[in-house]
């Protein structure tokens, strides 16, 4: 019998390298092992005679092994097994790469499931493409079925992968099911137990899909409780009313060298409504969202300039100590006619900004300056530590958290403040999130959207360039280069065991300093640099003493870089609409003509889908775009989302995201300790554990 925690090594059949494996995708406990789902499904459940296979399907046959034997080869390294299957109705041959020992295990007249996708062969006719081997005497654990396909590192193989994986599921004993009988009923989903069996060892794709969507469900559920225990608690403490002070408003309007948008009006104004009052409020909690160049930053500095006016402190939060420093920059200028102190708190730099002049910092004179408040604070998350945020903090604002934020709404929902009191919040993003969706994730929190965007920009032509025509992409940049202006390349994640894309982007770094920009000045940007090293890389490109910065799409590059004015994207079928649409949005920022090339090999649905980037520049429109095609294989917990919290929950899953909201709303109405929910709490206090850790 195995245990949820015990650790994979005590399944027989784990060897050295099998235990390395999974430890590099962070499983070392058979609950985690089960909690790592299949990225997708090899449908071999079809077994069919082999005349009837055709070229094209994907299915299973089963056989006598008629032949095998090793092939000559001209290149030294590869070795060739020809091996040919016989039924009652026919034969088939399929060739084995690198795998010598399959000359002792495919003995004439051994009996054999194949299952793959039927191909024709010039010479040797009926064919199979990757063929997928097991002994016919035993019960299979691809053939015939639809058999998982696992993310895979180093030696391991789908097939070990497979069989151990069965061999848990017979003897694992699961979690108590935080769903009673009726609930399951009434939400139509499986129990916990049949859920894990059906998602890891599905007879159909229906079954995957019933497994999926109700560890879906939990996950969604406990997110949900997650917020909306964080909200309650907010509730309770209150936040500092601020008084709207309309004098201030107005003079901040007209020191301002352009006029708001309508848009930027109506959402400083919807907040300084949330925000009002005398004495304890209840906390404004909401969502800014605005495409790329929208104009938020100046919604926040107006908010925070307000907000100190009224003597407190407000604070800005930045994924990335480059754009904490930019944010910083804004603030100053936006501020230095109010005379708003500003503190900037980065790794490398401590700056104070009062009356118009700044001077750096000695780490000795902060605990001071955040003593006495009524200041403005920009740095990154690690503000959240305590003692780093203001005594007097009365307003946080979170720009670009790519995650759903369960993390830092639970400690700006802890009382930072002295009277016990919790700051307003104010998260903004970019990311076009379909209100439908918005409504059920972000449940907690109001939504403001700005959609129009400042006048005076002019549009990006973007082009979709397949194969050989890249060279074009490259000739647009070697021309802005010599126009003097600069060019981003971005960089997709080639494979699971370079997580980071940190080869991916070293290589072509190479490649294209070497090769189309050679004689250009072509610099790197990835996530395992050292963070002084990342600052100095940006810090150059912004400068100009870089053309042309390559970088991994882990990497925000969201630096106002004006002067750069062509975006090129390696691999781009590999992104989503609205992801795409974000690095397109690192051009235009300047009244120079901008330009964005998607670089792909991708053919059919993949290239109509880039193709819908020509079209549009609305992040919305390609927001709901990217909500309808997306369909299986796209899971919410893809590194590249960033959303760790969901493994199982696609963005699809909108009426399970609702039904889990209902149901969690129910339990908190209950109780909202959830003690009387311990296994629901439980879960809870794991997901606020792991989102605290990033
Ligand atoms: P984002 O919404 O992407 O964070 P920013 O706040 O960085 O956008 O704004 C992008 C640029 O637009 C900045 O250079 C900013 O100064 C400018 N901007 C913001 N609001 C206006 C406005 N109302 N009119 C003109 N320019 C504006
Ligand atoms: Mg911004």
């Amino acid at each position: 019998m195995l245990h949820w925690e015990d650790p994979v090594g005590f399944l027989k059949g784990v060897t050295p390298a099998v235990r390395k494996a999974w430890s590099a995708l962070d499983i070392q406990t058979i609950g985690e092992l089960l909690q790592t789902y299949p990225r997708r499904y090899d449908d071999y459940s079809t077994i069919v005679p082999i005349h009837a296979a055709e070229v094209g399907m994907v299915v299973t046959v089963k056989g006598m092994v008629a032949q095998c034997r090793k092939l000559p080869t001209f290149r030294k390294r590869m070795q060739l097994i020809r091996c040919v299957l016989k039924d009652e109705t026919g034969s088939l041959s399929v060739t084995f790469f690198n795998q010598p020992w399959l000359l002792e295990e495919l003995t004439i007249g051994r009996e054999i499931f194949l299952s793959g996708k039927v191909t024709h062969h010039p010479d040797y006719g009926k064919s199979m493409a990757k063929p997928l081997w097991e002994p016919g005497d035993r019960d299979a654990v691809a053939a015939g079925q639809v058999a998982p396909v696992y993310p895979l590192t180093g030696s391991l193989t789908q097939k070990t992968y497979r069989r151990l994986v069965h061999e848990v599921l017979g003897q694992v004993v699961f979690p108590e099911d935080p769903l009673s009988a009726s609930t399951r009923q009434e939400e139509g989903i499986l129990g916990l137990a049949e859920a894990y069996r059906a998602i890891h060892a599905p007879l159909s794709m229906r079954e995957a899909e019933d497994g999926r969507r109700r560890l879906a469900f939990d996950e969604c559920v406990t997110y949900r409780l997650a917020l909306g225990y964080a909200r309650n608690d907010a509730d309770a403490h209150g936040a500092p009313g601020i008084p709207v002070d309309t004098t201030f408003a107005k003079r901040f309007v007209s020191a301002l060298p352009f006029d708001l948008t309508d848009d930027q009006k109506k959402a400083v104004w919807a907040c300084m409504q949330a925000m009002d009052g005398k004495g304890t409020v209840r906390p404004m909690r909401r969502l800014l969202q605005g495409d790329v160049g929208a104009g938020k930053t100046l919604v926040a500095a107006f908010l925070m300039a307000h907000v100190q006016r009224h003597g407190w402190s407000a604070a800005m939060l930045a994924p990335t100590d480059i754009l904490a420093r930019q944010h910083a920059a804004s603030l100053r200028r936006l501020c230095a006619p109010h005379h708003i102190p500003v503190l900037l708190l980065t790794r490398t730099e401590r700056l104070w900004t009062e009356a118009g002049e700044s001077r750096p910092l000695a780490p000795s004179e902060i605990p001071a300056l955040l003593e006495r408040g009524q200041l403005l604070v920009v740095g990154t998350h690690a503000l959240l530590q305590p003692g780093r945020l203001p005594a007097d903090l009365a307003f946080a604002v979170v720009d670009e958290q790519h995650r759903f934020g369960v993390e830092q709404r639970e400690a700006l929902s802890i009382p930072s403040r002295r009277d016990g009191r919790v700051p307003h919040f104010l998260s903004m993003t970019a990311t076009p999130i379909p209100r439908s969706l918005a409504l059920s994730l972000y449940g907690d929190l109001e939504v403001t959207v700005l959609r129009s965007k400042p006048p005076g920009r002019t549009p990006i032509t973007t082009q979709v360039c397949i194969g050989e025509a890249r060279e074009r992409a490259y000739q647009a940049v070697c021309a802005a280069v010599q126009r003097g202006e600069q060019a981003f390349v971005v960089c997709p994640l080639i494979d699971a065991s370079d997580d980071l894309g940190v080869r991916a982007a070293t290589d072509e770094w190479m490649r294209l300093k070497t090769g189309p920009f050679a004689g250009l000045r072509v610099g790197l940007l990835h996530g395992r640099q050292k963070s002084a090293e990342k600052d100095a890389v940006m810090e150059q490109f912004s400068g100009k003493q870089l053309d042309v910065l390559v970088s991994t799409a882990v990497i925000e590059v969201g630096v106002d870089v004006p002067n750069a004015t062509v975006m090129l994207i390696e691999g781009a079928e590999r992104f989503g609409l609205a992801q795409l649409h974000q690095f397109r949005g690192r051009v235009g920022r300047s009244s120079l003509k901008s330009a964005c090339f998607l670089l792909t090999d991708a053919g059919g649905t993949s290239l109509e889908r880039l193709q819908i980037l020509e079209k549009t520049e609305d992040g919305f429109a390609l927001a709901e775009y990217d909500l309808q095609l997306r369909g299986s294989g796209n899971l919410m917990g893809t590194a590249q989302s960033g959303a760790t919290e969901f493994k199982a929950a696609r963005l699809t899953d909108i009426d399970l995201l609702t039904r889990a909201k209902g149901f969690a709303e129910t339990c908190l109405k209950e109780d909202p300790t959830l003690s009387r929910f311990p296994l629901w709490q439980a879960r809870v206090e794991a997901l606020r554990r792991t989102a605290h850790l990033e």
